[in-house]
């Protein structure tokens, strides 16, 4: 199963990502979870990308797609792969379709989650993550069920993103509408393309999701 997750930062590409991933056994590509652990490692990478990211803009294509070429290459990705964050331009879209064509391989499907912009603000500038095992929390939406504890590993130390402030989001919203959500069309023309309410809940999003997925006729 080959599947694109489209939105704006925020709409929950990851949460779902994650989910799907364990579902179908397939490998979850974050183009910005990437980055991220090149600039944690101070590669030559990550030192290129690291104040594009805390800028809200997008970092080079080519970097990208060289990032993205070999990540697919990784055994993980045998049973398939569910792309989160990539593409994110029209070149990125098309350089996608050769690497899939050299691979012989297919998209199964793309989906759109869709979400407003003000919820999406409300959203990003609350998340953190546990350091430990990377669970996901919101200060709003989803708090620890203890405060200052980790639901699931107990952990009491927690990280927020550097890009993940107001003034950040309004850029990589921006970018959204400006740089990627051209792309939509380019899949809508494939066919196989779906839109989904990323406004729901994290269960109603995911049966949405999974409707979607059990329904497409065979490849
Ligand atoms: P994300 O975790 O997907 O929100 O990505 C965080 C940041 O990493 C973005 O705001 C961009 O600066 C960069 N980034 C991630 N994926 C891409 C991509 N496909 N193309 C360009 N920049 C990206």
């Amino acid at each position: 199963m080959n599947l694109i997750l489209l939105g704006p930062p925020g709409a929950g590409k990851g949460t779902q990502a994650k989910r799907l991933a364990e579902r179908y056994g397939i490998a979850q590509i974050s183009t910005g979870d990437m980055l991220r652990a090149e600039v944690a490692a101070g590669s030559p990478t990550g030192r290129e990308a690291k104040a594009v990211m805390e800028s809200g803009a997008l970092v080079s294509d080519d970097i990208i797609i060289r990032m993205l070429g070999a990540r697919l290459d990784r055994a993980d990705c045998a049973r398939g792969f569910i792309l989160d964050g990539f593409p994110r331009t029209v070149p990125q879209a098309e350089a996608l379709d050769r690497l899939l064509g050299e691979k012989q391989l297919r998209l199964d499907a793309v989906i759109e989650l869709q979400v407003d912009d003000a919820a999406l603000v409300e959203r990003i500038a609350g998340r953190f993550t546990c350091a430990s095992c990377g669970a996901g929390y919101h200060d709003r939406f989803q708090p620890t069920r203890t405060p200052g504890v980790c639901d699931v590993c107990g952990g009491d130390k927690f990280v927020r993103r550097a890009d993940d402030n107001r003034e950040t989001v309004t850029a990589r919203l921006d970018a959204y509408h400006r740089q990627t959500a051209p792309i939509l069309p380019h899949y809508q023309a494939q066919g196989r393309f779906f839109s989904v309410d990323g406004m729901a809940d994290i269960d109603e999003v995911a049966s949405q999701i999974a409707a979607v997925l059990d329904a497409l006729p065979p490849p």
